[in-house]
């Protein structure tokens, strides 16, 4: 498809790659036009959960569409959100009673952000600082994006991104993370906002569950409320259906999006706390929380998050998961010691590793060489620079599997060879 007129996202048109013309999928696996099967290893940019196309979430869209499309949310509701809610409320945190819907991740983050900022405005205390960590992701709109890592991605919008207090990520010494924290929250910081576990688009960076808690303390000792953006790391991907469980912490601001609906229709929620509720409810309007997009708790991804929630109620997903961590465990190990392989880290379903030494100028361009080989190969796999990850649907079988892990196995061989 290279004479169309479409933009793609975080895609250099000039480089002229191929643009694969994808015509249907199904479990973890894309088919093109040309009669390829690719199989998907990373579930489609991280948000196809059990799989493509699962019955059960496609038979809920069709049948929802055949009643109610779409509608105005702004004191209007239907019964696919209302049944969406509740269910989140009962498998969520029981500290998080509140449910604020919303279309994409960015703006699950943007709604976090505003409803901190809110909070405290509210509340007639000074408190705008935001907190944020060193290599984080949290969406490209400009306020996601100021509270994200600064960058080639975002350089030339720098100007426009608001300051946030930065502290390191916990890598070798996490007192200094601790301590950085500790002193922006004394300087009377609104929210830390971080990605729990896993730091996605920085490079699959990984950091333990007790440096979590010990953030999450930090943060209600001075009354600094905690954002945990789990927009990748939540349904399942960190091996329980919140990554927060794995350091039994309840963050303030709750925001999900990506596998919210299997991963198959836009949506996405930002579950608050009581009290970030209390603080905008009021007789007085100006305390409004205001914010709204057209498609707001579309009906349509509703049903599909409703019967996504189903699917975690009555099949074995936890089951699956196990199995995939325990699969993905066995691959890794396999190549952790490999000569070109550095950092093999897992967790719970998201395996990663970092092909090549760790010098060398070829390096630069090691992961647009990665992702054509790939390509070849008839893999989505989609290096971060040098990182490889492999991130797939719950759902796939151990053929597929042991062909990705083939996949970087060789391209590990080529790399120990050159
Ligand atoms: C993908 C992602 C986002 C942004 O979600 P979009 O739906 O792409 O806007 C935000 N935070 C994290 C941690 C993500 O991985």
């Amino acid at each position: 498809m290279n004479n169309s007129p479409v933009w793609h996202p975080f895609t250099q048109h000039g480089l002229g790659e191929p643009v694969p013309l994808v015509t249907r999928a199904e479990g973890a696996a894309l088919y093109t036009a040309d009669g390829c099967r690719v199989i998907d290893a990373i579930s489609s940019w991280w948000v196809t959960t059990h799989g493509h196309c699962h019955p059960r979430i496609m038979s809920a869209v069709c049948e929802q569409a055949e009643r109610l499309d779409q509608m105005i949310f702004a004191g209007w509701t239907h019964q696919p959100a209302e049944e969406v809610a509740a269910e989140l409320c009962r498998i969520m945190p029981d500290e998080l009673t509140r449910v604020f819907f919303s279309d994409s991740g960015s703006t699950s983050v943007e709604v976090a952000l505003k409803m901190a900022l809110g909070h405290f405005a509210n509340r007639g205390e000074p408190r705008h600082r935001l907190v944020v960590m060193e290599h984080s992701y949290h969406g490209d709109t400009i306020g996601a994006m100021s509270v994200g890592a600064r960058g080639v991605f975002n350089a030339a919008y720098a100007p426009l991104l608001f300051d946030v207090g930065r502290i390191p990520f916990p890598g070798e010494d996490p007192q200094a993370t601790f301590d950085a924290l500790e002193a922006e929250c004394r300087k009377g910081a609104a929210a830390f906002i971080v990605e729990p576990l896993v730091l996605g688009a920085g490079g699959m960076l990984m950091y333990p569950a007790h440096i979590l808690a010990q953030m999450h303390a930090i943060c209600a000792k001075y009354g600094v409320l905690l954002i945990a953006d789990e927009v990748m790391t939540a349904w399942g991907r960190t091996g329980t259906l919140l990554a927060c469980e794995h350091a039994g912490v309840v963050p303030d601001i709750l925001c999900l999006s990506k596998g919210l609906t299997g991963g198959s229709l836009p949506l996405a929620v930002t579950m608050a706390s009581e009290a970030i509720w209390e603080s905008h409810f009021s007789r007085d309007r100006s305390k409004t929380f205001f914010h709204s997009s057209s498609y707001t708790a579309n009906p349509l991804a509703c049903a599909a998050a409703a019967a996504n929630l189903a699917i975690w109620r009555e099949e074995p997903v936890r089951e699956r998961i196990a199995s995939l961590a325990e699969r993905q465990q066995a691959h890794l190990a396999a190549l952790s010691n490999h000569r070109a392989v550095r950092n093999a880290r897992q967790c719970g379903t998201i395996a990663a590793l970092e092909l090549g030494s760790a010098e060398g100028a070829y390096l630069s361009d090691l992961g647009p060489r990665l992702l054509r080989r790939f390509r070849e190969r008839d893999l989505l796999l989609r290096p971060l620079g040098n990182t490889v990850y492999v991130m797939p649907p719950f759902c796939i079988d151990d053929s597929d599997l042991a062909q990705i892990w083939g996949a970087i196995g060789e391209a590990a061989d080529d790399l120990a060879e050159a």
